[in-house]
């Protein structure tokens, strides 16, 4: 193969922005993905039946109308998103539901005698989504460029970080909705990280919404590659990288993969007191996840649910903390949270003859080997009586098995290193530039690097500009636009 200028190594959403950022400043740029489809945590595929197209990991993407990333790449202008009018429901015993609409007046009327209290909480942050997408999209290193919305956005984050989470409400469902999206982080709460993640992400069901891409996740990656091979770039797959040697004579190697799995390619090049202080990054719990063929949609007993593109299942704020805690401990839950994306209600492509697809997951301890389908159709049933009979296939895929299929994911740690407060911060690393390790022309490139997991093509995006600044001499960022 002819030599080039940069090598990326994965061509998930942070290995192709940084690709595509490389080509369009002009330099000839090889992708090597080990799986033989292009997408890494944004794949789409026939997993149950014949037509019924499933998200094989990522689903909902808040950061594809935020990321800054995205915003340059002008995503919007590329590929369909659909914004739901609910962007997430919260199913309670007895029928009721936590409503979260994209507009947030009609939230706060649903929500009777704590309406203003979620106001006053979330409507801050919703009118300056984009600056908190912003500073949640920065490495924590840098300084605000809008400290006032980053002063109340730590304010929040320290109010629903504590055990007085309570103070502010009087009834129990907007107290369950924030819990629903602080667990996206599968950590112990109340926490700052868990208030911080449950936070942006609430202002952004609120200020631009929780889009679902026409054609899946798919979509968005396609995108990027399609762009990228316009500008030069080719992507090579069924090919794993497991030794740095096999792409010598780039003058650049971008690692789309795990912390761990830099230093397993890698380390022979890395000085030992880089390769320890990156062996004490630590992995987190585990996703192990479901996948249904549906006859039809999901029978919600509240109907507002229908509506919604997705859902957390599992009760009560005390409910989903006590779940979240068996988790930290090592146990599995018989009642766990639970994360549904029905993206047919949105996009009628993705299943044939009024069918439906419908994407689940919980979380489990590491390395977990448990097939959870029938747990989380416990917890489905328990709010939509006679789902059950609906299903006419599911793929179910443990928490190992998401290491076996994207050796990211280690241990079926989803955000490839756990997303604790200090490892937001220091991620792999505490450093001005996490991208950029001490080996010439070595940089690490996934959700290992700031700022974490997500759909955002980010951390790519921030390694590629640190690879045209140190290995050629460019500072200019080129336009990414179509
Ligand atoms: C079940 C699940 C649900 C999720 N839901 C959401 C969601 O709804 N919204 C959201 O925004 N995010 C979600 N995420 C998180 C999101 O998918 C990831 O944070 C994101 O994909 C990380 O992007 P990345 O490019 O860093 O790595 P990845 O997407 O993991 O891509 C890494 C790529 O590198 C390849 N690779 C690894 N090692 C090698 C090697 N040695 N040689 C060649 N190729 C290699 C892998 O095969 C893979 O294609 C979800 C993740 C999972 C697993």
């Amino acid at each position: 193969m002819s030599e080039v200028d940069a090598v990326v190594v994965g061509s998930g959403p942070n290995g192709l922005a940084a690709a595509v950022t490389l080509a369009r400043a002009g330099l000839s740029v090889r992708v090597f993905e080990r799986e033989a489809t292009i997408g890494g945590g944004a794949r789409t595929m026939e997993l149950t039946l014949p037509g019924f197209h499933h998200d094989v990991c990522s689903a909902v993407h808040p950061m594809a109308l935020a990321s800054g990333f995205f915003r340059n790449f002008r995503l919007q202008d590329r590929i369909e998103l659909r914004v739901p009018e609910v962007s997430y429901g919260h199913p309670l015993d007895g029928g009721r539901a936590g409503i979260a609409y994209r507009d947030i007046h009609r939230t706060a009327e649903a929500l009777g005698r704590d309406g203003d209290a979620w106001l006053s909480l979330m409507g801050p942050l919703a009118d300056n989504a984009d600056a908190v997408a912003r500073f949640a999209g920065s490495p924590i290193l840098r300084i605000p460029r809008n400290p006032v919305t980053v002063g109340r956005f730590g304010l929040r984050a320290l109010e629903q970080g504590l055990p007085t989470w309570n103070l502010r409400f009087r009834e129990r469902v907007a107290p369950a909705m924030l819990t629903g999206v602080a667990a996206h982080s599968i950590r112990q709460m109340p926490s700052l990280a868990t208030a911080g993640a449950g936070l942006s992400l609430g202002a952004y069901a609120h200020g631009r919404g929780w889009p679902i891409p026409v054609g899946g996740s798919q979509a968005i990656v396609d995108a990027m590659a399609d762009d990228l091979r316009a500008h030069g770039g080719e992507i090579v797959t069924n090919s794993a990288v497991t030794d740095i040697e096999e792409v010598h004579g780039a003058r650049a190697v971008l690692f789309d993969t795990s912390a761990r799995g830099l230093l397993r390619i890698a380390g022979d090049r890395l000085p030992d007191g880089y390769v320890r202080r990156v062996e004490r990054f630590r992995y987190g719990n585990a996703v192990a996840k479901v996948d249904f063929a549906l006859s039809g949609p999901v029978p919600w007993t509240n109907e507002e649910l229908r509506k919604a593109g997705t859902l957390h299942v599992g009760g009560s704020r005390e409910e989903i903390a006590a779940a979240e805690d068996e988790v930290a401990a090592g146990r599995h839950s018989e009642r766990p949270y639970v994360l549904l994306a029905q993206p047919s209600i949105l996009d009628e492509g993705r299943a044939p003859d009024g069918g439906h697809v419908l994407w689940a997951y919980t979380h489990v301890p590491r390395g977990s080997t448990l097939d959870q389908t029938e747990v989380i159709t416990r917890q489905i049933e328990r709010f939509a009586p006679g789902f059950r009979d609906l299903v006419l296939a599911s793929s179910n895929k443990t928490a190992v098995d998401m290491e076996d299929q994207n050796p990211n994911y280690i241990a079926g740690d989803i955000a490839a290193g756990e997303a604790s407060m200090r490892q937001l911060i220091a991620r792999p690393l505490l450093s001005l530039d996490p991208w950029r390790t001490p080996a010439r022309g070595v940089y690490l490139a996934s959700s290992s690097t700031p700022p974490g997991p997500g759909v955002h093509g980010l951390a790519g995006w921030y390694a590629a500009r640190s690879a045209l600044r140190h290995e050629f001499g460019i500072t200019s960022m080129p336009s990414l636009a179509p």
